[in-house]
Formats: structure tokens, sequence, C-alpha cells
């Protein structure tokens, strides 16, 4: 007979151990199915391995410009690319490590292989070891995850034409890179790779980088990425590539040929949702391949969840990792749905940073909005740390005062953001945000700075013109 389980987890990512560990917790006998590595993608192909990368890459950047400092590098700086693979490789082992002895600790039972939903209630596993075996369970949370979208009839070879998925393990670096794509993954790896020395180019087909986030963002990185040498091409396609003795030619919609010796397609990612046996439960995904769930994680079927990347509603590991926690309190019985602004952070130097809506989609909807402003070039910390590239936008509902959105480019921006989330978490109004008091000095501050002046009530600022506020109104 098979063996039952309240809670099955398929996918060991941010989303699926979080959710087993939730699951734990609460006293549930819980399931993992994991076919790779633990820790999904975030920890072996994402978030984690590219922070390892572009903090070598920052200290580069930062040793560069340390005569801004009054500091002198004899010699200038060098590295070693293999011992930056390394150092990103052990930072990935022990934490893949510490997932598993929490799991462990929370009794999880973790399956390595492949699963696939098998009749209502039934996960039929195809074990590493090469044994099929076939669990049971009252509920099943399906945490598959996305992976990189690759381009149909474009060259395959992965040393010339690859995805993050490769990139973030490169042995070597090539000399010139085309990154197709000038999303959050496309502008970190430009960032870092021009601090290695790699000629970068970026060809993106919005008209800004970063595109989905607050056009200012985008458009104060490519002043940033221009000022280092890195060329982007906007509102610009790659319509053809071959590889033709070791390099790369694409051409683009603009009319240029680009010859480099590697290029980099970072043109979003899909769901790993099309092998897993949805039909034999009445699970129909969506026409992207996405799973719909409600705001409690539920699929249409009862007893199936869908959390992370494989939800489609917002690709990121915290979110991922919310949703697990969500999904398996309502499978657990209690009646929890998920509300939260979810802020997104982008670690290029100077990092970005926002949360809720940008100037643009309140204009979109029509909101009445003021915008409150500030320079991290006026700033105290910004100056005295040498930090001043930047700045912080803030949305205010101009009628209810709410806070509508913080956005935000700066050094520690992906820190800073944390206190906006916070704050929009609790539903707390610009003025209250006003009132927070931040320590001095930090870089932190620009953010109530912003906030006051989202109320005309800016003091490191001049004087806005035209704007009357009641204070506590
Ligand atoms: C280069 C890069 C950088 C990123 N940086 C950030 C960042 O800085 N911050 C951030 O928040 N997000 C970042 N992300 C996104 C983040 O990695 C994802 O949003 C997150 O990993 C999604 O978590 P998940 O649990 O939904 O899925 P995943 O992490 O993709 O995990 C899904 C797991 O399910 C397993 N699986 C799939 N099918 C099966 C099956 N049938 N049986 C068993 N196991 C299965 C997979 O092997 C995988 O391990 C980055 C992504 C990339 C590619």
């Amino acid at each position: 007979m098979s063996e039952h389980f309240d809670v099955v987890v398929i996918g060991a990512g941010p989303g699926g151990y979080v959710a087993a560990l939730k699951a734990g917790q609460l006293g549930a006998k819980t399931a993992i199915v994991e076919k790779h590595y633990l820790g999904g993608t975030c920890l072996n192909y994402g978030c984690i391995p590219s922070k390892a990368l572009l903090s070598s890459a920052e200290l580069i950047h930062q040793i560069g410009e340390s005569e801004k400092w009054g500091v002198k590098v004899a010699g200038g700086v060098s590295f070693d690319w293999p011992a930056i693979q390394m150092r990103k490789d052990k930072v990935i082992s022990g934490l893949r490590g510490g997932i598993g002895a929490l799991l462990k600790g929370r009794k999880v039972t973790a399956f390595a292989g492949t699963a696939k939903l098998d009749g209502p209630g039934k996960v039929a596993i195809a074990l590493e070891n090469g044994e099929k075996h076939t669990i049971t369970a009252d509920n099943v949370i399906l945490a598959t995850g996305s992976s990189p979208i690759r381009i149909p009839g474009w060259p395959t070879d992965a040393q010339y034409v690859c995805t993050s998925d490769e990139a973030v393990h490169w042995q070597d670096l090539p000399k010139k890179l085309l990154i197709i794509g000038g999303g959050v993954i496309g502008c970190e790896f430009a960032c870092m790779c021009r601090e290695f020395g790699v000629e970068v180019t970026i060809v993106e087909m919005l008209p800004a980088l970063l595109g989905v986030m607050d056009l200012d963002l985008g458009s104060g990185l490519l002043n940033v990425f221009k000022k280092r040498g890195i060329t982007c091409h906007l509102d610009t396609k790659v319509q053809a590539m071959t590889v033709d003795n070791g390099i790369v030619k694409s051409v683009l919609s603009n009319g240029a040929t680009l010859q480099t010796d590697r290029v980099l397609v970072a043109t979003g990612r899909k769901p790993n949702t099309k092998d897993l046996g949805l039909e034999t439960v009445g699970i129909a995904a969506g026409p992207r391949g996405f799973i719909a769930v409600d705001e409690f994680m539920r699929t249409a079927v009862k007893g199936y969840y869908c959390i992370g990347d494989a939800n489609g509603k917002c690709l990121l590991a915290h979110a991922a990792s919310a949703h697990g926690v969500v999904a398996v309190e309502n499978a657990l019985g209690h009646k929890k749905p998920f509300h939260a602004p979810v802020p997104a952070a982008v670690y290029t130097f100077p990092e970005i940073a926002a949360v809720g809506l940008s100037e643009e989609e309140a204009r979109e909807q029509q909101l009445p909005i003021s915008i409150g402003r500030f320079a991290l070039s006026s700033l105290g910390k910004a100056m005295a740390t040498n930090h001043t590239e930047g700045f912080v936008k803030v949305i205010r509902h101009r009628e209810t005062d709410e806070l509508l959105g913080v956005h935000m480019m700066g050094h520690n921006a992906t820190e800073c953001i944390a206190a906006a989330g916070a704050l929009m978490h609790t539903r707390a109004s610009v003025n209250e945000f006003s009132e927070v008091v931040f320590a001095h000095p930090t870089i932190g501050e620009s953010l109530k700075e912003a906030a006051e002046d989202a109320l005309g009530a800016g003091l490191h600022m001049a004087p806005r013109k035209l704007i009357k506020v009641a204070i506590g109104a």
C-alpha cells in the first residue's frame, strides 16, 4: 500500500521547501519531491549564484573607484575567475545542505526524483535510483517553478548561445557578450560582466531597460550603463542569429549586425507545468502554461495548490515562499488570503528596488497622485560614503494619502525597500511614513525625505510651490 501524507509538495525551490517546512511546523505529515537540487532555481541557478558573482564584481568596481575615497591600490585590481566561481559554489552547497537539514528537522520526507500527478490524490515518483514509487496525499502543492525561455531556431550550443542557467556557472568569460533582454536578469548580468572586462551589448525590444518597473528606474540605470560603456539598443529586436567560425552574428531590427563570442538570452521564463500530469486530476494550465490560483493559492481543483513561478503571479523567490506559507495554512484548515505587497529588487550597482504601483500604473488607473522625490546626491550618508548616484520616488494618493508605491535606485536600495514594504504592508499613510524616525546618517533617510516631498513638506530641499498640505490630515 502506498504511503499517505497530509501534504505532498512537488518541487523544492524557495516556494516548495518553505511550504514543506511550514507544513512540518504545523504538524502535518509531509513529503517533498525534488528532481534536481534542493533550493530550486533560486539557490542553484538564480538569486544566490548571481548575487555571489555580483558581489565580486561590485568589489572590483569599488576598488576601481577607490581614489574617490582617497585610497590608492598599487598595481590596479585583477581577478581570478575560477576562484570567484568556487566561492559561489561553496555558498550554494552550504545553503543546499542547510535546506536538507531544515527538512529533516521538521520531519519532512524528501524524495529525490521526478513527480507526476497520477489521478486524484496520487503522486507517482520516478526515483533518481530508477525505481518507481507512488504516494497519496490529502493536499498537493505544485511548486515546480520555471525555466528560461530558449528561442526556437537560434543556435543551441550553450558555448555560444546560452541562458542564465549556464551563465551563472560559466567556466570562462566571453570577451564580447550580447545580452538579449534588458529586464532584471539581463541588467544584472550586464552590470556584472562589465566589471570583469567583458564588452557588453544589451538588445531590448521595449523602449526602456527594466520596462515593467517605474520608467525612471530604467532610465536612471541606462545613464549608469552608458557611463560604464555598456551599449544598449532599446526598442530593438534580434531578427536572426548564426554561429560562424566561433563568432555569433546577430542581425538587429535597427539594421545593425553584432559579432560577439557569446550570447545570453534573457527574454523571460516559462512555467514547468508541461509534463506534470495535470490532466489526470482535471487541472488545466493557461495558454502560457501557468496554473491559475485564487488568493488562497488554490487551483480550480480541491486539494491542489500552486505556488511560486508556476502560478505566474510574481516570478520572485520571496513571493514563492510567501505563497508556500499561505497555501499550507489554507490546506490545513486556516483561511488566509495573500494580499501582501511584494517588493522587487535588482542587484545592479547602484541597486534598484521597488514596491507597489509605479507612476505609470497609477496613471493608467487614473488615480490622483502626488509624487515625492529625493536625490541621493543631497543626502549626508550618501555623500559621506561616496554613493550619491540615485534617487527615491514615492507615489501617494493625493486624496486618501495612501502610500501607493516606492521606487529607489541607490546604494543599499534592496535593503532600504524593506521599510517601504513594511509600511505598505500595514497600510500606513504617507503622513505616517513621513513621521517615522530613521537613524541618521543612513541611506534609508532618503525614503522619509521622498515621503515628505510627496506631501510638499520636505525640509532638505528647496520649498515646493503651489502645494498646500494639512499635516496630520
Ligand atoms: C539568474 C536569476 C536571478 C534571479 N534573481 C532573483 C533575485 O535576486 N530575487 C528573487 O526574488 N528572485 C530571483 N530570481 C527568480 C527566482 O529564482 C524564482 O522566482 C524562484 O526560484 C521561484 O521559486 P519556485 O519555488 O517557484 O521555483 P523554482 O525555484 O524554479 O523551483 C522549482 C523546483 O521544482 C523542481 N521540479 C520541477 N518539476 C518537478 C517535478 N515534476 N518533480 C520534482 N521536482 C520538480 C525543479 O527541479 C526546481 O528545483 C532569479 C532567477 C534567475 C534565473
